[in-house]
């Protein structure tokens, strides 16, 4: 076997979760407080003050819960369509089509991995009420030009900043400015509360709505009683995760360094390789979420399950991130084309994601790119 057969197994992603954290969390189970409580206010407000901008924070249990509750409070149903890129976590279009719209797919930029701009002004009809960005793996989207688009449409975005906590568009952190911005806090994210999401928005009155469809539609009167304005979703996040939360957002500006650091090593090893396909470098303002590359799995004789397994043999950890979202079977049921949208096409068939996390090693990014290299032959 290689160098990698006698250390251990080196995952795609994982969790730094300290002592420190640990302890607090104990306490807050000690307290006996463990759903919705202080804590919940407290990471609410240290998320506010981390992205600025005099943003409202409302945390919930998912970026997912998070994204359909955005859609409703901007108002999209049923005969709407809303413009999200083909390669995302099918997330970014399930809740569209949880909503009652229609996602309406764009392709992307091969080396950004993020939509093209001039697809969304191209996919624009009348019954276009909103467009969704992904900022791809940390890189933010060129939002002037599209927020340019949003304001002459008069359309709402829905950012999904899944992958975008402490990342920067030209010098502005993600969620300080925009329409409705939304986190993640999934344990693969840059930062974690277990499962956790997050809204930022300036619209108060969408902040205050959020309270009401992440916990049953419940507003109470100026008496304190209760009243249900509509039937609300259960999704308020529990002290506990908001604990955690509150512990790694204080390490989330080091995490993402280290993640920068670790990137740029991978550019240094794979300096003048062309077997694989690198992601652009951004400036930074780029949180590296994710490493991903592209290969031609067919013409290395092996398909990507193959590849896989040969990296797993060497003790490396592989994801996928993703597949083109119209090639799933739900989408391919209602009748959408992958090759519609053919660079997004072709990232979900290569792109593979390798390991990236702030406790990575030194050593580790040679030891991953040998492998690969040895692995493609
Ligand atoms: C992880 C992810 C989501 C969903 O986040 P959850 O917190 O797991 O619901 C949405 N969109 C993208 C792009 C993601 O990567």
């Amino acid at each position: 076997m290689t160098d990698s057969a006698s250390r251990p197994f080196l995952p795609f992603t994982r969790p730094s979760i300290d002592a420190e954290s640990i302890a607090a969390v104990a306490e807050v189970f000690r307290s006996g407080q463990l759903a919705s409580g202080p804590r919940v206010l407290a990471f609410e407000a240290a998320l506010a003050a981390y992205v600025g901008g005099g943003r409202e924070v409302r945390v919930m249990t998912s970026a997912t819960a998070g994204l359909e509750m955005a859609l409703e409070v901007a108002g999209v149903g049923k005969g709407d369509e809303v413009i999200v890129p083909a390669m995302s976590f099918a997330a970014s279009a399930n809740v569209i089509a949880r909503v009652g719209a229609r996602p309406v797919f764009v392709d992307i930029d091969i080396e950004t991995r993020n939509l093209v701009i001039d697809q969304v002004s191209a996919a624009i009809t009348p019954r276009t009420r909103a467009i969704m960005p992904v900022h791809f793996a940390g890189l933010s989207v060129d939002l002037d030009p599209l927020y340019a688009i949003a304001a002459r449409h008069s359309l709402r975005v829905v950012e999904d900043a899944a992958h975008a906590i402490g990342s920067a568009y030209r010098g502005r952190k993600i969620g300080s400015f925009g329409d409705l911005v939304v986190f993640s806090f999934h344990p693969n994210k840059n930062m974690t509360s277990i499962e956790g999401g997050a809204i930022a928005t300036a619209d108060r009155d969408a902040a205050a709505a959020f309270e009401r469809y992440r916990f049953h539609g419940i507003a109470r009167n100026a008496e304190g009683e209760i009243d249900v304005l509509f039937p609300g979703a259960k999704s308020n996040m529990p002290d506990v995760s908001a604990q955690v939360g509150i512990d790694q957002l204080k390490r989330l500006d080091g995490f993402n360094a280290r993640r920068r650091a670790l990137a740029y090593r991978y550019f240094e090893e794979f300096a003048g390789y062309d077997r694989v396909v690198l992601p652009a470098r951004g400036d930074e303002g780029h949180s590296w979420h994710m490493f991903t590359v592209l290969i031609d799995f067919p013409a290395h004789g092996m398909t990507r399950p193959e590849f896989q397994k040969h990296m797993a043999a060497h003790g490396i950890g592989v994801g996928v991130h993703y597949p083109c979202i119209p090639a799933l079977t739900y989408y391919r049921s209602q009748g959408y084309d992958p090759e519609a949208t053919p660079v997004a096409a072709r990232v979900g068939r290569e792109t593979v994601t390798l390991p990236l996390f702030p406790a990575m090693g030194d050593d580790d990014v040679p030891r991953v790119v040998r492998a690969l290299k040895a692995v493609l032959g």
